[in-house]
């Protein structure tokens, strides 16, 4: 029978074995539990789903801050708004996260690309796809441009990218230049306005409308939102990040569409509960992409939003 320092040391030696497994099946992106991480509540989303809803909304939401930057300054455009509003709200979330760990801040970025790929990749009837005559890019090239983004901001840092996510070697080997330029715009379209925004006093508010009764655990699926106020504190970080001209306000509803958009006419950004219904469905029905150190965390709480 072994004694108990014998039975500890042989079984942290499995961990790390079957750890490492995990590590090598996700960056095969293939689904593997980890075994050391503790089971959440029964009445909560698994926390990776919880934190690919936040990043999704999140990223909604920055999506369509960038058509209101876009209108309310009547920024010049070149190639398609749909393009420029991914490239502002996805760089916008670099500063945005820029106070998290890292390990969250790339969790959560490739979780907004995983999006894509699995909206490319999910079976869907002709009504819901993107043609190529639209004003929106493709799913499958808006996975591609944000994968871009993600390994562009830090070639070296995220070599992990381009393997994980098949982003090709022709498309990978420029995209920290694809990063820079990005950036530059983002950071002109933050500063171009400031003095405006400052005798106008802008603010944003943020509204949850009652839910259509449709939704199943609809408290389920609000709560990572409204944990440490994650919406609010992000809308207001956006606020003074780019100084909108007028007050804003986001409004959170049911709209019987997975929907998002942004009125002109009332500074209105609206988020439909469907859209997270989607998020949440794609999450936990299909394969996610994973990052390779979401397995070096065997303490993280997996009650919480942060990996580690
Ligand atoms: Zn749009």
């Amino acid at each position: 029978m072994p004694r108990p320092a014998d039975l500890s040391s042989a079984l942290l030696s499995a961990a790390g074995s079957i750890r490492k497994a995990c590590a090598y099946l996700a960056l095969l992106a293939l689904p593997c539990a980890t075994p050391l991480a503790a089971e959440p509540p029964s009445d909560s989303l698994p926390p990776d789903v919880a934190r690919f809803i936040l990043a999704n909304t999140e990223f909604s939401l920055m999506h369509e801050m960038g058509h209101m930057l876009i209108i309310e300054y009547d920024l010049p455009v070149l190639g398609r708004e749909e393009d420029a509003a991914d490239q502002l709200g996805f760089l916008a979330l670099f500063e945005l996260y820029s106070t998290l760990p890292t390990a969250e801040v790339d969790a959560r970025l490739l979780d907004i690309a995983d999006y894509w790929r699995l909206e490319w990749q999910r079976p869907k009837p002709v009504r819901e796809r993107v043609l190529a005559w639209d004003s929106h890019p493709l799913d499958e090239q808006r996975y591609y441009n944000i994968a871009c983004l993600l390994y562009g901001s830090d070639m070296r840092r995220l070599d992990w990218v381009p393997e994980l996510t098949e982003l090709p070697y022709e498309r990978a080997l420029y995209c920290d230049r694809e990063f820079r330029q990005a950036r530059k715009a983002l950071d002109w379209a933050s500063s171009a306005y400031q003095h405006k925004a400052i005798q106008r006093r802008a603010a944003i508010q943020v509204t949850y409308g009652q839910s259509s009764g449709a939704i199943p655990d609809f408290d389920q699926l609000l709560a990572p939102l409204l944990e440490n106020s994650n919406l609010q504190r992000l809308a207001e970080d956006m606020v003074k990040l780019f100084h909108p001209p007028r007050p804003l306000t986001v409004r959170v509803m049911a709209c019987g569409a997975p929907d998002a958009w942004y009125n002109s006419n009332i500074g209105e950004l609206t988020l439909c509960y469907e859209r997270l219904a989607h998020f949440r469905d794609l999450a936990e029905t299909l394969p996610r992409l994973q990052p390779p150190y979401a397995w070096r965390c065997p303490n993280a709480n997996a009650n919480t939003l942060s990996a580690c």
